[in-house]
């Protein structure tokens, strides 16, 4: 039995709406394309990052982590 793609979720409230936010697994982004992503993030992270998306039900507020190799 191998499960290394097992994660730890995070219990993380919207600040906006005091409730939790739903985990929406592991994406991978690729960096460059979405100029929407921090500038400093790039010459730490080169190619793409894998985060883990948390997403407000409620009000759409979506919280990004960092995976770690
Ligand atoms: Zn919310």
């Amino acid at each position: 039995m191998k499960r290394k793609t097992q994660r730890k979720i995070r219990q993380i409230y919207c600040p906006y709406c005091d409730i939790l936010l739903e985990y929406h697994g592991a994406h991978r982004i690729q960096l460059g394309r979405y100029g929407w992503f921090i500038e400093h993030w790039e010459h730490l992270l080169a190619g793409s990052l894998n985060v883990q998306l948390y997403v407000c039900p409620k009000c759409g507020k979506i919280e990004m982590f960092r995976e770690r190799k």
